[in-house]
């Protein structure tokens, strides 16, 4: 990549409005003194051509200064982190096109105190930044500022690596020091196509076992990020066969059990976390969802969902043969997510069906009188209400009554 070519595709990668944007900061650094780059991912993108949907930018100096001087510019406001050495730019109106903020960090070395622990972070040269990554493919920097524009620096043998298709770590205890890295190794593998070097590989089962040292926040985090994937269920398998999954907790093993591990992503309905989290984990029981729970602290909202599902899957049954108002019945108090996702991961035709129409019609059906109206024919409010407003809506669910007509007989006669 010349500078020509990375010109183009930084201006290809960001568009005009970003690129001014990055006009700026480059004043200011130049101004400052502060030799300036685009790091990590973001590089790893832009030479792989796809999109960036962040651009990370390290300073070799001091980012808070830096953003200080381009608020006193340009206004907008700062917050700064002066433990990490890193600064949020809240962009002025006139620079934000479609983004809010801009982050600046300050290159930093970072050491482990033991295995699996937060780093203790040290602000160091753009030599210690780099080293502190994750993969070569991740430690690219691209200077950005006066001559040395465009001038790459990859002191790990990263181009060579993202030009063969290689995730690696960068030293030995790499795995040990963040066991997270696992999980994102099989991340990038799947989503570039990419294969995890022999030696790399080689150093997972040695750190294996310290994941269970990672919180559960840390952990569920990489979680999310996989399921986010469009290459969610490939990177599942293969951290199946790592024995990547059962490391976290022994119900995720067996991968292939589940319903996630056939699926369609696709689908609709699945382009969402919850419903991959829901989709992956709806053939456990509900005590295996607490015990997972456990190790992972699921969000409250899904939390609940999975247990809808859980005891979904063992009410299913009971859904054959009803008709619409019992099956409505049944499923009123589930999770409609939970059904959402049944409805496209059952085998069981029939069953499959009737969540199908619940979901499409029968759901959405209601009488036309309202509590209002039974108010003006006198009847005293009271549970009585739900119950006749019940009685009408299941003659409407089973085809007792068709029109508004009809309704308002039965209603008379209920009376
Ligand atoms: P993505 O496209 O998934 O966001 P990314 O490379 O931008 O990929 P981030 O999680 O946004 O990933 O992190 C930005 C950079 O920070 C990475 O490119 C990598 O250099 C570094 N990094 C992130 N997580 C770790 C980690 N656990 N250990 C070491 N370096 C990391
Ligand atoms: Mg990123």
């Amino acid at each position: 990549m010349n500078n020509q070519d990375f010109t183009e595709r930084l201006k290809h990668a960001l568009g005009e409005d970003r690129l001014r944007l990055l006009q700026l900061v480059v004043e200011e650094a130049v101004h400052l003194g502060f030799p300036l780059y685009v790091v990590g991912g973001s590089v790893r993108d832009l030479v792989l051509g796809r999109p960036l949907n962040d651009f990370d930018l390290t300073v070799e100096g001091d980012a808070i200064a830096l953003a200080g001087a381009l608020r006193a510019k340009h206004g907008g406001g700062v917050t700064a982190h002066t433990k990490f050495g890193t600064a949020k730019w809240f962009l002025p109106e006139n620079l934000k096109a479609g983004h809010d903020t801009l982050d600046l960090v300050s290159a930093r070395s970072e050491t482990y105190r033991h295995p699996a622990a937060l780093p203790t972070v040290k602000s160091g040269s753009l030599e210690d930044d780099l080293r502190r990554r994750d993969f070569s493919i991740n430690a690219l920097a691209v200077r950005l500022d006066g001559s040395q524009f465009g001038d790459l620096r990859d002191d790990h043998n990263g181009l060579r690596d993202l030009q063969k298709g290689i995730v690696r770590v960068l030293h030995s205890g790499s795995f040990m020091d963040d066991p997270t890295r696992m999980y994102r190794a099989v991340r990038y593998e799947g989503r570039y196509g990419f294969r995890i070097a022999e030696d790399t590989l080689a150093l997972i089962p040695n750190a294996r076992p310290l994941v269970e040292k990672l919180s559960a926040q840390r952990i569920r985090h990489e979680l999310d990020l996989i399921l986010d994937e469009p290459h969610a269920v490939s990177i599942l398998k293969r951290l199946d066969e790592l024995d990547l999954l059962s490391a976290i907790h022994p119900v995720l093993a067996n991968f292939q059990r589940s319903h996630l591990a056939s699926a369609q992503l696709e689908e609709p309905v699945l382009q969402n976390r919850n419903s991959r989290w829901l989709l992956w984990l709806m053939h456990l029981t509900d005590q295996e969802i607490e015990f997972l729970n456990e190790r992972l602290h699921f969000t409250a909202e899904l939390l609940k969902m999975l247990r809808s599902a859980a005891l979904l899957e063992t009410n299913l049954p009971e859904l054959m043969g009803r008709k619409p108002s019992q099956v409505v019945q049944l499923l009123e108090g589930y999770s409609i997510k939970a059904i959402e996702v049944f409805s496209i991961a059952l085998q069981d035709e029939s069953l499959r069906s009737i969540l199908n129409k619940y979901l499409s019609e029968w759901w959405g059906i209601k009488p036309k009188t309202t509590g209002h109206d039974l108010k003006k024919h006198g009847v005293p409010p009271g549970p009585k209400y739900n119950e006749i407003l019940r009685r009408l809506r299941a003659a409407w669910l089973d085809g007792e009554v068709k029109s508004e007509e009809e309704e308002k007989k039965l209603l008379k006669t209920i009376l």
